[in-house]
Parts: structure tokens; C-alpha cells; sequence
């Protein structure tokens, strides 16, 4: 079988499609056949050799999958070969033909969603499910501003917030991502490298300011945020790229908090929880996640380059020739 192999770390042509041995499931296991792998900024991060958590190299990149079940480990009944699944985890990798999964990493796929839309849930949707109800405790009728709306974990919180009865203003660089967020029923959408964005947010909520904000890049706009915020707010850092320095009476004027997350921290039950609210909305449709880009497998290393380039357009995935 064929799979993208990184020998060592460094820039994203590192990744190289190889023949590596076949797999096969071992207890608790899944052996999935990937019809696309969804590729994530942390992959990015992780191949580069500049992330905390490296792999032991050689490795294969990859979490987020979606396929059919060729295999399953010894006395495994909750799923059987030939079942459409998604991949929130992998053992071997989703860069790959076939990807070994823990059990507790693989989740049905409803036949309203296809392979492609499939790859772009486990980090995505999970990061954003979490950062909405796990971490802000999000409720109908708050405000939350999504700071970064037009990529894989943006897209996902628009869908899941207005599926939950929240109020979005949502931001994006280009008019492209922009024209796509007015097209998902965002009624305020803003340029995020506009001068003064930012006041368009303090009239929107006639100066009450948002109950949330999920930020995408924080070292950029943590500061400005934390003006943004009501009384009570949250902001949940989901991205950064680089230090910041915030004024803490912004925090002490409002009873606010800024709360970090990684999706790497949720536990088996957090999992349980994200995953059974993915598939009520994948199967009531109010999550549709929006394909921006495929690329071969074989073209890793291109969809790596693309997906730190700005003018992010929904999910980009992996698909095997
Ligand atoms: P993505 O698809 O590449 O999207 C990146 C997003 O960041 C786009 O919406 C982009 O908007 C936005 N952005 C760029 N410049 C911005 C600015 N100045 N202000 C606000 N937003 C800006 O990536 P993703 O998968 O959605 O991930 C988003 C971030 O979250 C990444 O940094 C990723 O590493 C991180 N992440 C963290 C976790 C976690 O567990 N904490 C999990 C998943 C992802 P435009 O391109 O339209 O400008």
C-alpha cells in the first residue's frame, strides 16, 4: 500500500509517497480504507519539527480520515467490515491508503455525508464543539464572534453555533471566504485585515460586547478581544502563532477569563460527548462541512503549503489515485 513517509522534519517536501508494508487490525483495533484524510495546520506545525509533541520519525502524518472498515481486531462487534466510517485518530496515519484506528477513534459515517466531508470532522468539528460547549459552556441566545471563520475549525463553529441558537458575527481576509460565510446564513460577516473592524463589532452589539469570542490567531487579536468581551465573556484560544501582550484590567472590568484548549487534552468522555453531538447535526444536516480543496496523495506536500497560505476556504483533503 501507498503512504506519505517523513524521515525527517523540515519544509513540506520532507513528505514522501512510499510503498510501505500492508497493515492489519490488532485488538481494539479498526483497519480503515481512507477514501480522503483531512490535513489540519498542526500536521504542519508537527512535520516542520518546530512543535512540543514530535513522533518518532519515520512516521506517517495524519488523524482525521474517512473510508470503509477492511478489517477489524479479534472479537470486535462494534463494527464490522465494510462500514462507512470517519477517523478522529490513527495509530499508522491518515496520509495513507489505510489507516490503523484505536476503536474509541472511529465513528459512523451517515450516508448524507460523503468521504470528503467525512475527513474534515474529528479535528475540526471536535476543536470546535469543544471550544463552544466544553470550554466557554456556550448557550442559545449568546453572541459569540468567530474570529477566523473561513477555515476547517471556523466553518465547523459557524455550523455548530447556529445549529445551537447562538448569535454569530463571523470574520474572514478575503471576499471569497467572506462570500462563503454569507452563503452558511452569517448575517455579520467582517474583514479581519480591515482598520477598524473592530468597532463594527461594539455597534453590532450596540456596545454591549460578545459573550464569546473563539480566536483563531491570538498572538494578532488576543488584546483587541478582550475589549470585544461583555460582561461575564470568554475567549477561547483555539490558534496562535507567537506571543502577546493584553492589558488584564480588560479581564478584571468585565469578570471575564480567556481559557486555552487543545483538542489533544479532551478525555474519552469529552470525546464521547463531541462526537454523539457530530453525528445528531450530521444527521439532522445543520453540519455540512465545505470542501475548499482535494489534492492527491500524493500531492501532501502541495497541501501542506497551501493550507498555512492566507485566504483559508473551508477544509482541504488528501485523496488516494
Ligand atoms: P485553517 O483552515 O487554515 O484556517 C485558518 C483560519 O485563521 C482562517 O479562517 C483564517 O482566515 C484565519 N485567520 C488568518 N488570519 C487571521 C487574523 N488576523 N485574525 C483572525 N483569523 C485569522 O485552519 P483551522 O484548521 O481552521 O485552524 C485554525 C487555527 O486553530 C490554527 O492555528 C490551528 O493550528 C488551530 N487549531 C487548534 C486546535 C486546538 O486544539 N487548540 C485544533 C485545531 C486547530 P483568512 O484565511 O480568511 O484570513
Amino acid at each position: 500500500m501507498k503512504a506519505i513517509r517523513v524521515h525527517e522534519f523540515g519544509p513540506p517536501d520532507v513528505m514522501k509517497y512510499e510503498e510501505v508494508d500492508v497493515l492489519h487490525a490488532g485488538e481494539g483495533q479498526v483497519l480503515v480504507k481512507i477514501s480522503a484524510a483531512g490535513v489540519n495546520p498542526v500536521e504542519a506545525y508537527i512535520r516542520s519539527g518546530t512543535y512540543a509533541r514530535k513522533p518518532a520519525l519515520p512516521y506517517t502524518p495524519g488523524a482525521d480520515g474517512a473510508g470503509i472498515v477492511a478489517e477489524v481486531g479479534p472479537g470486535m462487534t462494534s463494527f464490522k467490515a465494510g462500514d462507512r466510517v470517519y477517523t478522529s485518530g490513527s495509530l499508522s496515519g491518515t496520509y495513507a491508503e489505510m489507516a490503523i484506528c484505536a476503536e474509541r477513534h472511529v465513528h459512523r459515517l451517515p450516508k448524507n455525508v460523503s468521504f470528503q466531508q467525512g475527513a474534515a470532522l474529528g479535528v475540526p468539528y471536535g476543536t470546535a464543539y469543544r471550544a463552544l460547549f466544553q470550554r466557554a459552556h456556550a448557550i442559545a441566545g449568546e453572541t459569540v464572534l468567530i474570529h477566523g471563520a473561513t477555515g476547517g475549525v471556523g466553518l465547523a463553529a459557524v455550523q455548530l453555533s447556529l445549529a445551537a441558537g447562538l448569535f454569530v458575527i463571523a470574520t474572514g481576509g478575503s471576499g471569497r471566504g467572506r462570500s462563503l460565510l454569507s452563503a452558511e446564513c452569517v448575517e455579520n460577516v467582517l474583514d479581519h485585515t480591515v482598520p477598524g473592524y473592530l468597532d463594527t463589532i461594539r455597534s453590532i452589539t450596540k456596545d454591549r460586547g460578545v459573550d464569546i469570542v473563539l480566536e483563531m490567531l491570538a498572538n494578532v487579536n488576543l488584546s483587541k478581544d478582550l475589549e470585544m468581551l461583555g460582561k461575564n465573556g470568554r475567549v477561547v484560544v483555539i490558534g496562535s502563532r507567537g506571543t502577546v501582550e493584553i492589558d488584564p484590567r480588560n479581564l478584571m472590568a468585565r469578570d471575564a477569563q480567556v481559557l486555552g484548549m487543545t483538542l489533544f487534552n479532551a478525555d474519552d468522555s469529552d470525546l464521547r460527548a463531541i462526537h454523539a453531538g457530530l453525528a445528531a447535526g450530521l444527521s439532522n444536516s445543520t453540519l455540512k462541512p465545505v470542501i475548499g480543496k482535494e489534492f492527491l496523495l500524493e500531492d501532501a506536500s502541495k497541501a501542506h503549503s497551501t493550507i498555512m497560505d492566507r485566504g483559508a476556504y473551508g477544509k482541504i483533503v488528501l485523496v488516494p489515485s
